[in-house]
């Protein structure tokens, strides 16, 4: 199918790495429509005809809507992944792609992502992205913030509390140090209890990749120190949320085409385009940036107790300004920030470069920025559009959007609605207090 996107350093043969790295389990995991990851842990012995034939999983089981007549999905690993879980180095976790009949699946969020970055090289380009992912530490029954002193209104950079976090967070960062990842900042964000881990920005599907793994690893090693890590969007209402900024570059060999040293805003007219590709297809863009029914608690929100949400209201763009739905803030990238926690990694990275490619392939202008605060003085903005007020409004952007269904595919786009459907019914299905106490005396 698509250019190996792969990089030169692949360990082709497992069984040889196990040997040389003294792994005794491979994880041959994926990661299904909704994000989770899914996984099969395989003896070393056993890995050499895994590498070639893949593990076996029964797709209806894992939220692929398959039926339970349909054939086995198959999970092949891809050596290029290949990473030791550094608390349990024993372990060679692997990401892998998923294939039916032989093929590779459309509704795959790998394979997705895979097809998306092919069309992009089609174009000569090659599509580099990094993701900012923000968390909370939580005790073990997710009721609560870990520390019980991290209370103060305005906690963004708060030192103490970043200290007394020390063993956690650096124990992720030299992890992510020992891998290569060049991470280069650590923080506490805006929430109490929230923080921010920042490594350097690579290829789409690298990075992809990385942001599942890294995942994994921060709720693996919170556990290990008595804690609970979470990527909910919006795990308190007075809190601010946990957006996942997502930034991007477009790249001709060594050159930036998304850089114009000329333009205010540092943009050329690439860049612009790709800009113009996320704004018109913003609402469709949320049911993957924005997945979850609790995703719409943290756009579209009111002020928290720390004065600001920093997720945006309306789908508008603006130079180095954290009010609005896009961000230029250096010469050559810009900056998405609806994508929230929730937001499965390849479909975050996929939905974002159809999008931007079709804004490049019908050279769309995104218009002018606006350079207002958007919190205070929104409402000034006459036609702006509205971003989905919830969850069951993004999907149905996401089921109308032929742009969108184009590019991404039906075979990925009919599942995953499906998916988000039954998950809408779920959530109406569900009698909530509130409810009762507006309704009860009508
Ligand atoms: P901020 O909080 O100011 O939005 P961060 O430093 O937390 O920014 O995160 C910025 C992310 O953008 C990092 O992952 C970084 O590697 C990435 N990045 C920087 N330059 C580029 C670029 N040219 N293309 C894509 N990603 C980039
Ligand atoms: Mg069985
Ligand atoms: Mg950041
Ligand atoms: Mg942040
Ligand atoms: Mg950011």
């Amino acid at each position: 199918m698509d250019q190996d996107v792969t990089k030169a350093c692949t360990p082709v043969d497992l069984a040889a790495e196990a040997e040389r790295r003294g792994i005794s389990y491979f994880l041959i995991s994926y990661t299904d429509l909704s994000g989770a990851q899914r996984a099969k842990l395989v003896p070393a012995s056993a890995i050499r005809g895994m590498q070639e034939r893949g593990a076996g999983f029964a797709g209806f089981a894992a939220a692929f809507q398959l039926s339970p007549a349909d054939p086995d999905l198959v999970a092949v690993p891809d050596p290029a992944t290949l990473v030791q879980l550094p608390w349990k180095p024993e372990v060679g976790w692997l990401a892998s792609d998923l294939k039916m009949h032989g093929g590779l699946i459309a509704q795959g969020p790998r394979n997705t992502l895979r097809r998306m970055i092919a069309r992009a090289a089609k174009m000569g380009l090659t599509v580099k992205t990094g993701v900012e992912c923000e968390f909370f530490l939580l005790t073990p029954d997710g009721q609560a913030i870990g520390d019980p002193h991290d209370n103060a209104p305005k906690s963004c950079y708060d030192a103490s509390a970043l200290m007394r976090r020390y063993d956690v967070i650096t124990e992720i960062c030299d992890a992510m140090l020992h891998l290569g990842w060049e991470p280069y900042q650590n923080d506490h964000e805006d929430a109490n209890g929230q923080f921010e881990m920042n490594w350097m920005f690579d290829e789409a599907l690298v990075t992809a990749d990385r942001h599942v793994f890294f995942k994994f690893m921060a709720r693996a090693i919170a556990e290990k120190h008595g804690l609970r890590a979470t990527f909910m969007p919006k795990p308190f209402m007075d809190l601010t949320g946990s957006g996942c900024h997502a930034h991007i570059s477009l790249w001709k060999g060594d050159t930036n085409i998304c850089q114009a040293d000329t333009d205010p805003l540092g943009l050329s007219a690439e860049g612009y385009h790709f800009v113009g590709g996320l704004i018109e297809n913003a609402r469709a863009l949320c049911a993957f940036l924005n997945p979850v029914v609790n995703s719409y608690k943290r756009i579209n929100a009111p002020r928290t107790v720390s004065g600001a949400t920093w997720s945006p209201n309306a789908v508008t763009y603006a130079g180095d300004n954290r009010t609005h739905m896009i961000r230029v803030p250096g010469k050559g990238r810009f900056e998405m920030r609806l994508p929230d926690g929730a937001a499965n990694p390849y479909l975050l990275q996929a939905s974002l470069l159809a999008a931007g490619l079709n804004g490049l392939e019908r050279r769309l202008d995104p218009g002018k920025p606006l350079d207002i605060n958007m919190y205070t003085e929104g409402h000034t903005v006459r036609d702006a559009r509205t971003l989905p007020l919830n969850l069951l409004d993004a999907v149905r952007a996401l089921d109308a959007s032929t742009a969108m269904r184009g590019l991404l595919g039906d075979g990925l786009v009919d599942p995953y609605i499906h998916l988000k459907m039954a998950e809408w019914n779920a959530y109406c299905g569900h009698l909530s207090e509130w409810e009762r106490q507006a309704t009860l005396d009508c």
